[in-house]
Order: structure tokens, then C-alpha cells, then sequence
């Protein structure tokens, strides 16, 4: 049995028989679960310094060298490694004065401050799997991006309090642009928005929950929506991108409707995270700095000071001003906005990645690791913030994340 780290679920219940060069029977993986696994066998990373394959010792040293050099380092990424790799990544930030951020913080980081804060209540998804009558998908497709969330907890399983589950007890609401597969299988409360339009569709829900004639899309759908939520006894909101993208700075809004169905009901909020464990570095990182991203440590400050935060200590800002960067588990150079991909591939860049990537193709250095979950173990807290361990299925040569950032630490 395994974890697979394929997405924030971190599914614990894998079996996996693997045979020379590829899977050949699994049992509980989905279809995102045996891409991420076959990955194993295909595009792997080797130590390289300028294109040139090198020893791992030289690689390590180099990525060391360059980081102890940098006036401002950036270290970028983690949302793809340990609990473990994470701290010790913390550490380094600390250690060389460096700025560290994670995917979080342009994409779900603003909706998961305030989880993380206590502004938004939350639960796990086994209290979902036991409680919940009504799960509402907003700008969200779990049946792609977590395959498996409607069948282990949402809608499909049958819980303590849940045993007539999805054909009596269990209502599934999406609201999106598009139809995609979670609102077809839900297309009895299936709710289209106008893109950008979530901020009018949550105030014409407001207007609904309290009595009023919403001013906003189908009145009457409306009004079926907002009974369905009224009669709601445990909800829960699942955001996607989708929606964080559509609100920007309007996430107000959101806590705001969230606060009145907690005046009428029992609803709660568990962002659908995408990394297996970007949850777990801005939990980290808050517990030491108050902040869950974009974080700047002073050189020499010491573990009390603190350090900066805001805009420009984020990825897209410190991109433009640090003259090296460590990238983890991540590809920004596919992933971000052009000009801060630009600004990173023009500056000495370190990646620990398992796999090829835009990013390590464009590296100065290059440093395989082992892949979690599968070559190496260590522990991640799943999208609802439950903590989850695991051991390594395989033997690999490749250091673990945590093995080659504690190795750069002492050698800076
Ligand atoms: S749902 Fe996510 S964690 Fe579970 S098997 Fe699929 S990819 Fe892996």
C-alpha cells in the first residue's frame, strides 16, 4: 500500500505491482494518480552544471556556491515537497538572507490565509464523507483535477450520518463557467456564471438568503439555489481556481456569505488545492513568521526578526530583483506569467526536480531527487489540512528533496 501524491487528496489506499519500466496492475489509482506514477519511468532529471552532466557531489556544491554568492537569493516552489523538505528549505531562507515563496501565492494562497487564520471556518473531508448533506463546487472540476474527491468523501461514499448518501441524502452544486464533467454529474443544481462574474452571483445569493429578490441571473433558479442551501444541515464549499481567480480582492465577499449561511446553517469551506502539500508549507511557514508566503528574511537577523512580506517578496516580484533562484518541484518557467518566467531563466537558476521540465532545461544546475511518495517518504498535510505519512515504495538512488536541501544547507 501507498500514497500517492498525484494531488492534495494524497490517496493512501494505492496498491501498485510495478514491473520493469512501467505499472502493471494498480488498484484505487485514478487515471491522474497513473500518469503521475508513470512519470516515474519517463523524462528523469540527472546532475548537470551548464548543460554538461556532472557528479551529484558537484552539483550540490554548485547550487551551494551560487546561493552563498547571491546578494537575493529566491528559493521558489515546495508546494510539491515534504513537511520535512520545507523546513529545512525555511532554514536555508533564514540561513542566506533569502526571499521564499510557494505556488500559493497566485493562486489559492488569499482564500487559504484565511483558513489557515481561522477568518473561514473549515473541517476535514472525513467530517465531509460523514456529514455533509450539500457539497457546492465552486469554479472547481474535482472530477479532473482530483479525480477521486466525490468518491472517497463528497458525494458518492456512504458515512456515519450519510448512509442513504448520493441517491437520498447527498446534493452536489456546482458553480462554473462551463459545464465541465463535476456539473454534469450534478446538473440538477448546476449553476452557469459569466467569467468574472462569481462577485455578482454571491451578492444576488446574499440577496436570496435574505428574502430578497436577487438582481442577478435566473430569479427563480436563484431562489431553488438558495433553498437547497437553507435547508443545508452540514455544508461545505469547495473553491477552485475558478473562483479565486474571479474574485481577486473581492474575497470579502466571500467570507461575507460564508458568515450569513453560518447564521442560517452549518456550512464550511475547504479550498480545493492543487500540489499535494502546498497546504503544508503555508502552514509551516505561518507558524514561523506569521505570514503563509512571500516571505523575506534579512541576512544575519536571527530566528525573532521579522521578516518582510507583501507583493514584491512574492514569486512575480522577487523574480525581477534577486540575482539567483532555487526552484523546487515546480515549473515556473511553463507555469508564470512570461515576464517573471523571463526574469528567471536571465539569472542563475538551481531546480530539484525527479523530472524534465521547461525549468530544469533551462538551469544552471540541475539536481535530481527522488520522487514522495513513491522513492521517498516523509509527510504532507492533505488539502483539508490532515496530516498524512508515508513511505517509500521503491528503492531509489536519488536523494530525497529534504537529503539535498539539508546537504545545500551545510554547504552555504
Ligand atoms: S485522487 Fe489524487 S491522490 Fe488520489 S489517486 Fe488520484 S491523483 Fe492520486
Amino acid at each position: 500500500m501507498t500514497t500517492c501524491t498525484g494531488c492534495s487528496l494524497l490517496c493512501e489506499d494505492i496498491e501498485l505491482v510495478l514491473k520493469t519500466g512501467a505499472i502493471s496492475e494498480a488498484r484505487n489509482l485514478c487515471r491522474k494518480g497513473q500518469g503521475h506514477y508513470q512519470a516515474l519511468f519517463t523524462q528523469r532529471t540527472k546532475p548537470m552544471i551548464e548543460g554538461k552532466e556532472v557528479t551529484l557531489d558537484q552539483a550540490i556544491l554548485k547550487a551551494a556556491e551560487i546561493l552563498k554568492n547571491a546578494k537575493s537569493p529566491l528559493l521558489y516552489g515546495w508546494s510539491n515537497s515534504t513537511l520535512e523538505a520545507q523546513t529545512v528549505g525555511i532554514n536555508l531562507a533564514r540561513k542566506i538572507g533569502a526571499t521564499i515563496d510557494d505556488t500559493s501565492s497566485f493562486c489559492q494562497g488569499i482564500l487559504m490565509e484565511r483558513i489557515l487564520t481561522g477568518r473561514i471556518p473549515t473541517c476535514t473531508l472525513d467530517d465531509v464523507r460523514n456529514f455533509a448533506d450539500t457539497s457546492l463546487f465552486w469554479g472547481a472540476d474535482p472530477s479532473n483535477s482530483h479525480p477521486r474527491h466525490l468518491s472517497r468523501f463528497s458525494y458518492y461514499p456512504r458515512g456515519e450520518k450519510r448512509q442513504k448518501s448520493y441517491e437520498e441524502e447527498r446534493t452536489c452544486v456546482v458553480v462554473d463557467v462551463r459545464k465541465s464533467p463535476t456539473a454534469h454529474l450534478c446538473s440538477n443544481y448546476y449553476f452557469r456564471v459569466a467569467p468574472g462574474g462569481d462577485d455578482q452571483f454571491m451578492e444576488a445569493m446574499l440577496a436570496v438568503l435574505d428574502g430578497k429578490i436577487p438582481k442577478y441571473g435566473d430569479k427563480k433558479r436563484m431562489i431553488e439555489l438558495g433553498t437547497v442551501l437553507k435547508k443545508t444541515e452540514f455544508g461545505v464549499i469547495f473553491p477552485g481556481l475558478g473562483m479565486v481567480y474571479s474574485l481577486q480582492d473581492k474575497m470579502d465577499l466571500f467570507e461575507e456569505l460564508v458568515t450569513r449561511l453560518n447564521e442560517i446553517t452549518t456550512f464550511k469551506v475547504v479550498p480545493m488545492v492543487g500540489h499535494y502539500n502546498m497546504r503544508g508549507f503555508n502552514q509551516l511557514l505561518l507558524d514561523q513568521t506569521g505570514f503563509i508566503n512571500s516571505v523575506s528574511f534579512q541576512k544575519g537577523a536571527g530566528a525573532g526578526a521579522t521578516p518582510a512580506h507583501g507583493p514584491e517578496q512574492s514569486v512575480v516580484g522577487a523574480a525581477k530583483t534577486s540575482d539567483a533562484a532555487l526552484v523546487i518541484g515546480s515549473d515556473p518557467l511553463s507555469a508564470l506569467p512570461f515576464g517573471t518566467a523571463r526574469a528567471l531563466a536571465g539569472i542563475p537558476l538551481i531546480a530539484i526536480d525527479p523530472r524534465r521540465s521547461l525549468t530544469t532545461d533551462a538551469a544552471q544546475v540541475v539536481i535530481p531527487s527522488a520522487i514522495s511518495g513513491l522513492e521517498a517518504g516523509g509527510t504532507a498535510l492533505r488539502m483539508d489540512g490532515v496530516r498524512i505519512s508515508f513511505e517509500p515504495l521503491v528503492e531509489s538512488d536519488n536523494l530525497s528533496d529534504e537529503q539535498i536541501l539539508t546537504r545545500i544547507l551545510e554547504a552555504v
